[in-house]
């Protein structure tokens, strides 16, 4: 009998070598669910699909479902993002992204705006300076984040829901484990390290921006690398482990 086949506008966000030839592909589709489906002999050179499962890749794709893992049939190659893999700041920017949707994104769950901010921030980034960029992918995963249920609070006390004044200068205890700012009476009553107000401001801009004006307003590098490390704190505090292409990020001395 005839395997059922389903078709699906997807993100590539991950590869998988599987045997000789094959990949297992890591998949976000449009209604923000994840699939995995296998790429036959993706891996041999001449395989028509080769440059059409990359990473950041957005393909029209016709699976067939498996009894273990779906076999992808066919793909069709909607927006290739060849920036994204060309140049390497723009790379190491945009991977954590790529790590983070497969890491929040589930199986049979549906999540659209995972998918909708992942197309938004991947063409915007497509077009940006190295500078931008680090922003954007700041930006995202603090959206990815939100969208997941963990949106950080940053302007009042994740405790009490006290307002907490973000004032120029001022350092303020941020708790990854409670998920936000904590003001001076609840600061003793969790785990804190202390941030900077700008940064806390930062990552306010980040989460209540669209990306095409994040694209083409101001660009801090040193913050948005403290609101990546922030990004950072909170996947630890909230996944299980770091993202290790965050990792990557700020050891490789790319920026
Ligand atoms: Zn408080």
């Amino acid at each position: 009998m005839a395997q059922p086949t389903y078709s699906l506008r997807a993100l590539v966000l991950r590869r998988t070598k599987l045997g000789e030839s094959d990949l297992i592909l890591t998949l976000l589709s449009e209604d923000g669910s994840q699939k995995r489906a296998v790429a036959k002999g993706a891996r041999r050179p001449k395989s028509s699909f080769a440059a059409r499962t990359e990473p950041f890749c957005v393909i029209d794709a016709l699976c067939a479902t498996g009894r273990s893992l779906d076999i992808l049939k066919e793909a069709r190659l909607v927006a290739a993002h060849d920036v994204l893999r060309c140049n390497l700041e723009a790379s190491a920017a945009a991977a954590p992204v790529a790590e983070l949707l497969a890491r929040m994104s589930q199986r049979d769950l549906a999540n659209p705006r995972l998918f909708q901010s992942a197309m938004r921030v991947l063409d915007a980034m497509d077009g940006a300076d190295d500078n931008h960029c680090a922003a954007l992918s700041a930006a995202e995963l603090l959206k990815i984040l939100a969208f997941s249920g963990l949106r950080p609070s940053l302007e009042v006390c994740v405790s009490c829901g006290e307002p907490v004044a973000l004032t120029e200068g001022a350092r303020l205890p941020f708790s990854a484990a409670g998920g936000g700012v904590l003001c001076e009476s609840c600061r003793g009553l969790d785990e804190s390290v202390l941030v900077d107000a700008g940064t806390l401001c930062w990552a306010q801009y980040f989460l209540t921006t669209p990306f095409d004006a994040i694209a083409e307003g101001p660009a801090d590098l040193s913050a948005s690398f403290a609101v990546l490390h922030l990004v950072q704190d909170l996947a630890r505090a909230h996944i299980g482990s770091s993202l290790k292409s965050l990792e990557f990020l700020f050891t490789s001395g790319l920026f």
